[in-house]
């Protein structure tokens, strides 16, 4: 077996990060109080007014109003452990791919990191700390099969994890996307979201970057689960959107945390990230766990940029247009409803059904 490499890349390679972004219709955005709370005005009384640390990021401990999809500020930290690691070979690119699982104190799914880069030395490098950290009375064998680096391998004193952010160093902030499954985007390529789109543009950024994190939290439907998300789609197709769905449904119009995500990246040592992200709510909630968002980094989809969906660059924008007539409303509904942070073509805007939004 070949131990997996201890040396963490030089990573040199945002400019070409850069240019693929700029290909794709993105955006790099510096985060500041001031670009998140003017796009969604409610973010005002969250919290989010002071920069706190004077850097332009957003740090510290703002307390946040957003019980609905936060409301956290009272609870203990999440404790996670990561169970296996194990490489992926993917076709996004050339850059190692390491899949991690973890278990958690909040429930019992089975929630993922997929980490470009990963190394347990050298800077900036991204480790799990519950992984390699040596356990009692564990053999050689016992590390392989979970996927932790050899002890005869390792180049760092590998003890019990302190699970405390490490002085944060925007300078070697990773990439990062914290991201709900999504079963019928992602496996049956539904055109009702664009969550497919989002996950393969967020690996394609980590990969030309070579290093990065994907938080592939298991919550489904923003976390109602498949069989209310399916129900909640039934509701839309009668002209609901996609917050009133949910809520008619009996559910919070965003049922998703990202705890968890923070306590994987405090895991992963990584104090502070470029959040691949259009959501708000998920740069407060890294904000209220103690993670520093250096830099946003929006999220368009690139048939609003180029004209062409992925997959289907052969079918003309017409046909395009009406297959994207759900998703675009869905956006729009994310936009308006639930204070995502996009800009929409006035084209969209005058296409989509009114009944939608
Ligand atoms: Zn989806």
């Amino acid at each position: 077996m070949t131990p997996p490499t201890a040396q963490a890349q030089d990573i040199d390679n945002t400019t070409a990060t850069a240019q693929l972004l700029s290909q794709l219709g993105y955006l790099r955005e510096e985060v500041t109080a001031e670009s998140v709370s003017a796009s969604v005005p409610s973010l005002h009384s969250a919290g989010f007014d002071s920069d706190t640390d004077g850097d332009g990021s957003l740090a510290g401990e703002q307390e946040t109003e957003n019980k609905e999809v936060d409301g956290q500020d009272e609870r203990e930290a999440v404790q996670v452990q990561c169970v296996v690691r194990t490489r992926i070979p993917s076709e996004f690119g050339n850059a190692t791919h390491s899949l991690l699982m973890y278990t958690n104190s909040e429930d019992d799914k089975e929630h993922l990191a997929l980490v470009f880069g990963y190394a347990i030395s050298g800077p900036g490098a991204i480790y799990s700390r519950t992984l390699e950290a040596v356990r009692e009375n564990e053999t050689s064998r016992d590390r392989a099969i979970r996927g932790a680096t050899p002890l005869s391998t390792s180049t760092v004193p590998i003890t019990a994890p302190e699970l405390n952010f490490p002085t944060s160093n925007k300078d070697t902030a990773p990439l990062a996307r914290i991201h709900s499954c999504c079963f019928t985007g992602e496996t049956l390529g539904s055109l009702r979201c664009d969550c497919r789109e989002q996950l393969v543009e967020a690996m394609k950024c980590m990969s030309v970057e070579g290093r990065g994190v994907v938080l592939y939290l298991i919550q489904e439907g923003r976390g109602i689960g498949l069989k209310e998300k399916l129900r909640a789609y039934n509701l839309i197709d009668q002209g609901y959107d996609t917050r009133e769905a949910n809520i008619q449904l009996g559910h919070p119009a965003d049922a998703r945390s990202y705890r968890i995500a923070a306590a994987i990246l405090r895991d992963l040592n990584i104090p502070s990230v470029r959040l691949l992200t259009n959501n708000p709510h998920k740069i407060n909630s890294m904000i209220s766990d103690g993670v520093v968002v250096s830099e946003r980094i929006p999220m368009i989809p690139a048939s609003w940029t180029t004209g062409i969906l992925p997959g289907l660059e052969d079918e003309g924008a017409n046909a395009i247009g009406s297959k994207l007539q759900d998703r675009d409303g869905y956006l729009v509904a994310k936009v308006k409803k639930m204070g995502h942070i996009l800009d929409i073509p006035s084209e969209i805007l005058a296409g989509t059904s009114v009944a939608r939004f």
